[in-house]
């Protein structure tokens, strides 16, 4: 396995302390990976600052052209880096090729296009005399981190738009799931000009930390926890930095008593449980209509209790491990602390074998205060709740602290839209959940973050916006 890091175009181990990979599936080491020395941080920041002029200067086309390349180059191999993150996540085969590969590859030609649109918004006489324009230019050296639920999509998120609008960037992967992202990174090694990219590994502490606070950086990108987003803000107030924050999520699923209800059940099953719940968009407030709340409950224990738990490779797994045994201890504490003041209705305990199982759960009859209706769990977790009308479902959902994804089930055209222009969720889907696509803003709003991951209005992030006047 490809374990050195990328710094100023070339391959190198890295120098500090050595960190255990596991495979979640098995509790087994896959691989040792060696951290970035403080040193080595420092030669990956140097060279994308050093890298940024020429790069900020090259025509959009040809980034675009190197944006393709890239998604030819991960499709090619999209076999290898999916059978990588299978491993080093958990993720059942072939959904790790089939599910995730093919918006990864297509975020890079989305913003191949993407590259060739930025334009400032106005030119103009706006004091006689004198020739305005708005341009938008690149922000400068971006500091990039991943998490590790989707490690390698989340990579291509925080690659694809710097290099769009011609910003270098140095970009650390979570320190648990660092395969897919440093075979990336070798991939790439000729396919970049040297220094656009720098691959470093390592924990928060040790090196993200480092990464953020370096003065060379000056844009910040993340997504992860919101703790995570909070060092980050931190660290931009240190040096006035852009601060781009995709964190965690809650995401009410409103039910309605005309909804489709077959379908929700299909979503839950197959959108609540897909990639084990570590996904900042999973469907898992379920807030249901007083009138249909028995009936939902029932179907989804039924379609829940059949979900089929195993290695990524078994035969028929639909659900794969948690990444690690403090996430999966993690979802337990949830679900145990939660047991007095509800119903736990499937799941509920761990998994067997040595990996970090943990079974389909669903706590039903949870009130809309509870720690485990208010807080995310990112892991195999639904709470069912009950709601009276569509105000109170609105004053429910709207009084969470996260506003990442929400949806609206319900034939009422009406409803629908009254439902979507109030609530305050960075995207709203209507009778579907999870569907995503390059050119739709993945937005965050209130305690989730700043700004969006894909979509035009991801080159924000990375871009500043300057008056030029020229007097005649
Ligand atoms: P995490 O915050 O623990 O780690 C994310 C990354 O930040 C890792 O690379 C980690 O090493 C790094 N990091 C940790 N502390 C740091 C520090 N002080 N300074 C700099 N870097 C630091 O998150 P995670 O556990 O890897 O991921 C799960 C979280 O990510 C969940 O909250 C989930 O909702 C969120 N997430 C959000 C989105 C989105 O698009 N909004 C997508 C995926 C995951």
């Amino acid at each position: 396995m490809q374990t050195k890091m990328l710094i100023n175009g070339e391959l190198v181990e890295g120098t500090g302390e050595a960190l255990d990979v596991l495979n979640p599936a098995t509790g087994e080491v896959l691989e040792a990976v060696r951290e970035a020395s403080p040193e080595q941080i420092k030669a990956a920041t140097r060279s994308s600052a050093e890298a940024f002029d020429a790069f900020a200067r090259t025509p959009p086309a040809e980034r675009a052209a190197l944006l393709l390349q890239i998604a030819d180059v991960i499709e090619a191999h999209s076999q290898e880096l999916a059978e990588l993150e299978s491993l080093d996540v958990g993720k059942p085969w072939p959904s790790a090729h089939d599910d995730e590969m093919p918006l990864t590859i297509d975020v890079f030609r989305f913003f191949a296009g993407a590259a060739r649109t930025m334009t400032g918004s106005a030119t103009g006489e706006y004091v006689a005399g004198h020739t305005s324009m708005i341009r938008r230019d690149p922000v400068g050296p971006v500091a990039a981190i991943a998490p590790w639920n989707y490690p390698l999509m989340m990579a291509s998120w925080k690659l694809a738009a710097p290099v769009a609008t011609g910003c270098p960037l140095v970009l650390k992967p979570s320190e648990l799931t660092p395969l897919s992202t440093l075979r990336l990174a070798e991939l790439l090694q000729d396919v970049l000009p040297k220094g656009v990219l720098n691959v470093i590994h390592g924990r928060g502490p040790s090196v993200g930390d480092a990464l953020i606070n370096s003065p060379e950086m000056e844009a910040i990108t993340i997504t992860g926890s919101p703790a995570t987003g909070m060092a980050a803000m931190r660290a931009a107030s240190q040096q006035i930095r852009h601060v781009h924050l995709e964190l965690g999520g809650k995401a009410p699923v409103i039910v309605f008593e005309d909804a489709d209800l077959d379908a929700v059940v299909e979503t839950i099953r197959y959108g609540s449980y897909f990639n084990a719940g570590q996904d900042c968009a999973q469907p898992c407030r379920i807030m249901v209509a007083d009138g249909v709340y028995d009936q939902i409950v029932a179907a989804i224990q039924d379609q829940v209790d059949q979900i089929q738990i195993g290695a990524p490779k078994a035969k028929g797994t639909e659900m794969g491990p948690l990444v690690s045994a403090s996430q999966r201890d993690r979802v337990a504490g949830f679900v145990n602390r939660a047991r007095n003041a509800a119903e736990i209705v499937s799941g509920g305990a761990a998994g067997d074998g040595d990996g970090f199982f943990y079974k389909p759960t669903v706590i039903a009859n949870v009130d809309n205060d509870a720690e485990v209706a208010c807080n995310e769990i990112f892991g195999p977790v639904v709470t069912v709740s009950r709601f009276s009308d569509a105000e109170e479902a609105l004053k429910i959902a709207n009084s969470a602290s996260y506003g990442l994804a929400s949806s609206v089930w319900t034939r009422d055209v009406g409803r629908a839209m009254n439902m979507t222009s109030k609530l305050r969720y960075g995207f709203t889907w209507v009778n579907t959940h999870g569907v995503a696509t390059p050119e739709m803003p993945w937005a965050a709003m209130k305690g989730s973050g700043t700004g969006s991951d894909m979509s035009v209005y991801a080159l924000d992030a990375y871009t500043a916006i300057r008056h030029v006047m020229v007097a005649h």
